[in-house]
């Protein structure tokens, strides 16, 4: 697809990243491609097929974002370049889940900050100029929820490096398993972590973005998609699939910046509702 953009959205299949596919589609028709990722290619292909059904045209793309391999298989077939990243992916084990706390932290802090951040470092030498890059957060993510002052510091402070924010991650993870993270003042949520993580992340992978890429004009941001009815709130949450993408799809597709320093435009924030939130 000569000229065509490309649009890259893990986690597809279901829930708040099939609404980003299917909104991505009806934004850019003819003017692009978007790929639903899934790690799982039958529900991959059976999403890509339901969308068909409705008249668009997406095209399916494994990708296990736990998996490097599976990333680097990835990369090889976006080889024309990516102009939209929307990290979707992600777990949260339920309120009544069984399995110990060290279990769920190392599991979930895998996928939603290890695996995010895996996906971005490999595919971000593949962005285009003017690409955007979304990382789907949550307000559970809230760096307040670390009691440890120094560490709160460490993670909101502007030269905090990708390598000291692993070894947090990590160590979170360590101390769960001894059971020992809230005596340090990490919080005692999994989920939570795995979120303050990678908007961490976020706000690193957009200071450091020549690191990666060359290009001008790239945007990396992290949002809040709200409270959705999705099998991960058990269908509790309060906005349709469609009113959870509408803050990602918005800043997917922020228009070019050339030359223009404008606060008012998301770079390297946490987002919901489209506005810029404190972190
Ligand atoms: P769902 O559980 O409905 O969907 C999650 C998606 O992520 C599924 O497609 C799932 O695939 C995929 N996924 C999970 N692990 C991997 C992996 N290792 N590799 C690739 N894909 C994977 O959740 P939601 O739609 O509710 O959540 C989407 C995002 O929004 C998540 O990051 C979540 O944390 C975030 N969020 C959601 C909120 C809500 O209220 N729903 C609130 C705040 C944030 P599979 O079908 O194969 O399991």
């Amino acid at each position: 697809l000569p000229g065509g953009r490309v649009a890259v959205v893990t986690g597809g299949n279901k829930g708040i990243g099939y609404a980003i596919v299917k909104g991505l589609c009806e934004q850019l028709r003819d003017q692009g491609v978007v790929y639903l990722a899934a790690r799982d290619e039958k529900r991959g292909q059976d999403a890509v097929n339901r969308l068909k059904d409705a008249g668009l045209n997406p095209r399916l793309l494994q990708l296990d974002i736990s998996n490097p391999k599976s990333i680097e298989r990835a990369r090889d077939q976006l080889k024309v370049g990516i102009d939209v990243l929307v990290c979707n992916a992600g777990i949260a084990f339920k309120n009544d889940a069984t399995e110990p706390f060290g279990e769920q932290a190392e599991v979930t802090v895998a996928t939603n900050f290890t695996g995010t951040v895996h996906t971005c470092e490999k595919l971000f030498p593949l962005l285009r100029p003017h690409a955007r890059v979304v990382n789907v957060s949550s307000r559970a993510g809230d760096v307040e929820k670390i009691a440890n002052s120094n560490l709160k510091t460490r993670l909101i402070s502007e030269d905090l490096t990708m390598d000291e924010l692993k070894k947090i991650m990590n160590d979170f993870v360590s101390a769960a398993k001894r059971g020992t993270h809230k005596d340090v003042g990490f919080p005692n949520t999994a989920y939570g972590m795995s979120k303050i993580g990678l908007t961490a992340a976020t706000r690193i992978l957009q200071r450091d973005i020549a690191k990666y890429n060359k290009n001008e004009d790239i945007i990396v941001n992290a949002c809040c998609p709200g409270y959705v009815d999705t099998d991960m709130t058990s269908h509790k949450g309060t906005k349709t699939i469609e009113e959870g993408a509408d803050t990602p799809i918005y800043l997917a597709l922020l228009p070019p910046q050339d030359g223009k320093s404008d606060q008012s435009v998301p770079k390297g924030n946490f987002v919901a509702e489209r506005r810029i939130l404190d972190w």
